[in-house]
C-alpha cells in the first residue's frame, strides 16, 4: 500500500511543490485548499499522514486538528502542522490540540525527508504501513551514517 498524505494548504505554490516532491518520493498525495474540503477528503479516505496548514479558509487548522482527533478513523493519524515563522503561540496551541509535530514555513523538501528530519521521523515511523495493529518486538537498530 502506498502511504497516503493529505495536504491542507491554500497557497497554490506551496501545495503544488509539496505534492510534486512527495509524489516523486513515492507517496500518494491529496491536496485540499481549505479545511472543509480536507475534512471531507479525510472522511472518504483515511490518510496515513496529514500536513496541516494553520491558516486555512473556512475551517482553521486548529479546528481541523480537533475534528480529526475526534473521529476514531483519524484519531491516530500523525498530523504535522505547517506554520509561518514567528507563530510560536500557534505551535504551542497546535501541539496542545493534538498535532504531532510542526514545520516552519517556508518548508523545504529536505525537512520533509524522514531520514533527515528527526522531527518528522517519529511521525513517519508511526505510519500504519503494515495495516496491522499488532506490534512486533523486532526493533531496527541499524546505525546510519
Ligand atoms: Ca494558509
Amino acid at each position: 500500500m502506498t502511504p497516503h498524505i493529505l495536504v491542507f494548504e491554500d497557497e497554490d505554490a506551496l501545495a503544488t511543490l509539496l505534492q510534486y516532491n512527495l509524489e516523486k518520493e513515492g507517496y500518494k498525495v491529496s491536496v485540499a485548499s481549505d479545511g472543509e474540503e480536507g475534512l471531507m477528503q479525510a472522511e472518504e479516505e483515511t490518510p496515513d499522514l496529514v500536513l496541516l496548514d494553520w491558516m486555512l479558509p473556512k475551517v482553521s487548522g486548529i479546528e481541523v486538528c480537533r475534528r480529526l482527533r475526534g473521529r476514531p478513523e483519524t484519531r491516530n493519524v500523525p498530523i504535522i502542522m505547517l506554520t509561518a515563522r514567528g507563530e510560536e503561540s500557534d505551535r504551542v496551541r497546535g501541539l496542545d490540540t493534538g498535532a504531532d509535530d510542526y514545520l516552519t514555513k517556508p518548508v523545504s523538501m529536505v525537512e520533509l525527508t524522514p531520514a533527515s528530519a528527526p522531527c518528522c521521523a517519529a511521525s513517519v515511523r508511526a505510519w500504519p504501513t503494515t495495516g496491522s495493529a499488532t506490534a512486533t518486538s523486532s526493533s531496527t537498530g541499524s546505525p546510519t551514517g
